[in-house]
């Protein structure tokens, strides 16, 4: 049977040479019909349809070709996946089991848990810097409430946390209409105690946030330094997980390095597991820039890709804008987009890369590294985790800019020029002892410098 064994080796083919969130997200959803010469691929949406065409056609025509002893007829649709010949009938995920799919709802929910639908594990690229919090929320969008309870993801800006919340949000509403899903900014959820306080509605707001199946939280940081919404926050997450509702929390930081956060919540941070999200290294912001450019129906080659992602290596958020004008530029002068035509585009970009090196860029980049506030950097504090990342920054401020060491000082928070030279001291002699902070330094020295 061929269509059998033709699927049968494709399927083999990308499970052995695809990493395994790839192979499932991508190829397993895939329907696949043979007759005759026509082969018909039908992708759950029209994203996965794009990467099929784009990046697996070429391989399983091949394979197609060798099989039909010619070259094959392809169709691609999008739909359910329709005749899946040797999947073996998948058993009931853990999902099904605790959250089981009711009815479908006759009209669409209201979308009052402020979901967006383009923030999926469809459109989110996998790479070192993600993958170990991109399988957690994976298998807690899976099996909410079972397994990690909070889960605890954090990061710089601009790194994916907010993506990655919306694609759990967005999976478990998909597999459960009914499922009370709510995803909420700190920053409001600090407006709902308010205005629970302010209107006396301390029951409605209870009912509402414990009575959710998920609760998403988004850059719980800002809860800092609010003891009333700390408290409150407090019994919402114990109540939810003790009756095994999934909690996802996001941060700028590693719990225990949140100041002004009572140590009762921080603990409790960390009972289910605690992940981090890194900053992208090369590689995966060509895959993301890559991905972009197909999703915005303007491709680019790799070169382009190589070339945007290594003049832009903070942050996702940024990559994707740059991509934005090379995207426009190429649209409005209704040209191709070439390595040529982005170094126009990205003119300005490249040209403020050239110029000195900013003590306040330096800050934010040590800080950020550091998974640490430039206020912090700037502050009195002198425990270790800030100490040592406040003298690489310092050291970077004497080598990268041409301010004099006074100036330097007055800059973190108005520390003495001798602060400085001690700071310079330290980091020279530590960067010969320690290989880890000779390698940090460098690193930073040279994204700095890029
Ligand atoms: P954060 O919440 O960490 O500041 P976001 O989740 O808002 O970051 O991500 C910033 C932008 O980058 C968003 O547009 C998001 O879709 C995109 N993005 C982040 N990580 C990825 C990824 N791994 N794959 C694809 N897009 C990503
Ligand atoms: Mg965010």
């Amino acid at each position: 049977m061929p269509e059998k064994t033709l699927w049968d080796s494709c399927l083999h083919f990308f499970k052995d040479n695809l990493p395994p969130q790839q192979f499932n997200s991508w190829i397993k959803p895939l329907g696949f019909e043979l007759k005759g010469s026509q082969i018909t691929l039908t992708a759950p949406n029209s994203f996965t349809l794009k990467l099929i065409q784009d990046r697996f056609l070429p391989e399983i025509a091949k394979r197609a070709e060798a099989f039909l002893s010619g070259p094959p007829c392809f169709e691609l649709r999008i739909g359910k996946k329709v005749s899946a010949p040797t999947a073996k009938k998948s058993p009931a995920t853990i999902a099904d089991t605790i959250l089981p799919i009711v009815q479908p709802m006759p009209k669409l929910q209201k979308n009052q848990n402020k979901l967006n639908p383009l923030l999926s594990f469809d459109n989110f690229v996998i790479g070192k810097a993600n993958q170990l919090a991109h399988s957690a929320a994976i298998q807690v969008a899976e099996a909410p409430g079972t397994t990690y309870n909070p889960l605890f993801i954090y990061g710089g800006v601009g790194l994916g946390k907010t993506h990655l919340l919306q694609a759990i949000g967005n999976h478990i509403k998909h597999e459960n209409t009914q499922a009370k899903i709510c995803y909420v900014h700190a920053t409001n959820y600090i407006s709902d105690v308010v205005r629970a306080f302010q209107t006396k509605k301390f029951d409605e707001f209870k009912q509402f946030y414990n009575s959710l199946d998920l609760l998403l939280i988004d850059d719980i940081q800002f809860i800092a330094d609010k003891p009333g919404t700390q408290q409150e926050f407090f019994y919402t997450l114990n109540s939810l997980i003790d009756g095994h509702k999934q909690v996802v929390i996001t941060c700028d930081t590693f719990p225990k390095e949140i100041s002004g956060m009572t140590p009762r919540l921080t603990s409790r941070f960390s009972w289910g597991l605690t992940v981090a999200i890194e900053p992208p290294g090369l590689e995966m912001r060509v895959a993301i820039l890559l991905q972009k450019a197909v999703l915005s129906n303007n491709p680019i080659s790799e070169d382009v890709a190589f070339f945007i992602a290594k003049h832009v290596r903070s942050n996702i958020r940024e990559l994707e804008g740059a991509l934005k004008r090379v995207d426009a530029y190429s649209r409005f002068h209704k040209r191709t987009i070439s390595v040529e035509l982005a170094k126009e585009a990205l003119k300005d970009l490249l040209a403020s890369q050239n110029k000195q090196v900013s003590i306040e860029n330096i800050q934010k980049t040590v800080a950020d590294f550091y998974r640490i506030k430039v206020i912090d950097l700037l502050s009195k504090k002198r425990t270790r985790v800030i100490a040592r990342p406040r003298q690489i920054a310092m050291c970077l401020a004497r080598e990268l800019t041409q301010l004099s060491l006074p100036e330097i000082g007055a800059a973190f928070g108005d520390r003495d020029h001798t602060t400085v030279m001690y700071a310079c001291k330290t980091i020279e002699s530590l960067r010969n002892m320690d290989s880890t902070l000779n390698a940090d330094f460098n690193l930073l020295n040279q994204t700095l410098r890029n």
